[in-house]
């Protein structure tokens, strides 16, 4: 699959240093949010550097019922089994509310952080939830324990998101299997590993791949809009100038919005991150139009429940 870009810890630490110069240069307003990426960036790439090394298959997927679920538009990771290192996913919880509270969030990500520690969130199921992307799960569990919901999502998203991308890539490459065999036929606006939004649309040579926000996986463009599934006739671009290689696609009957970047090479799931902050003048430009980003794609499905189950007592 050619989404699969594989760089070396400092190759990455490297190319990341590189880029937020630039990003840091051309938009000095962005300085602040640089400076909390490069902590949660840098922590990334250490744990998916982990987890490839200890190359421990993290979700195992019958490949012929998850082919006959992405024929229904069921994302593959729906009905594996996890096998994930809590003891190296968990602590990346706490840490990113660490650095979301030097990082602005302040107090309201402390909160987050006292209740991880007095143990009253199951590091386990937070992350198993996560990879389920269930929202709403993470949003009762927050209000139950009066800590900020957006937080809570956030940082388990930051801890969950290098064990998706691993898990995507140990799926994509082992092979062919009936799932690899499906996987080139998905053409739907989510992603068909994790069910997750793209980030943006990335353009290498005259190949357009939606890239996961979430596990980084990428795939191709249909036509139309991916939100809604409206065809091409309801989709307008935005350009910050008339002259800019980077756009936005609007869609006007689901009022959703896509960045398209056009890059020189596809970008590391690593430094996705990266390109969406470099690029934040075109979410500006959209949000300032009235389009914005539609909540996570509902499946229909129960799930597991909240981060309850090993709930101790208060
Ligand atoms: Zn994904
Ligand atoms: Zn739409």
């Amino acid at each position: 699959m050619t989404y699969v870009v594989s760089f070396s810890s400092s190759d990455l630490r490297l190319a990341a240093d590189m880029r937020w110069t630039v990003i840091g240069h051309d938009e000095p307003h962005l300085q602040a949010a640089v400076i909390l990426q490069r902590r949660l960036v840098e922590r990334t790439i250490t744990a998916v550097s982990d987890l490839l090394e200890s190359d421990a298959p993290l979700l195992d997927v019958a490949a012929e019922p998850a082919a006959a679920r992405l024929g229904e538009g069921l994302p593959f990771f729906r009905g594996g089994a996890w096998t994930l290192p809590v003891d190296k996913l968990g602590p990346l919880v706490a840490a990113a509310c660490d650095d979301l509270a030097t990082g602005g969030a302040g107090n309201v990500a402390r909160n987050v952080r006292t209740c991880l520690e007095a143990g009253r969130i199951d590091l386990g199921s937070l992350l198993a939830v996560s990879l389920d992307r269930n929202q709403n799960a993470v949003r009762e569990k927050a209000l139950h324990e009066s800590i900020a919901p957006d937080v809570l999502w956030l940082a388990a998203e930051l801890a969950a998101a290098p064990a998706a991308h691993v898990a995507a890539r140990q799926l994509a490459e082992t092979g062919p299997t009936p799932l690899t065999d499906a996987l080139p036929r998905w053409n739907r606006g989510y992603c068909p590993a994790c069910g997750s939004w793209p980030a943006f649309s990335e353009q290498v040579d005259e190949q357009s791949l939606l890239r996961c926000s979430f596990c980084g996986h990428g795939w191709p463009i249909g036509p139309g809009c991916g939100y809604c599934g409206e065809g091409p006739d309801q989709v307008t671009w935005l350009k910050e100038e008339p002259a800019a290689p980077r756009r936005a696609q609007v869609c006007g009957d689901c009022g959703g919005y896509l960045k398209h970047l056009a890059r020189e090479q596809r970008t590391p799931f690593e430094l996705l991150p990266l390109e969406d902050l470099a690029s934040t003048a075109l979410d500006q430009l959209a949000a300032q139009q009235g389009y914005g980003r539609p909540p996570l794609p509902d499946f229909g499905d129960p799930l597991r429940h909240p981060c309850e189950a090993d709930e101790p007592a208060r």
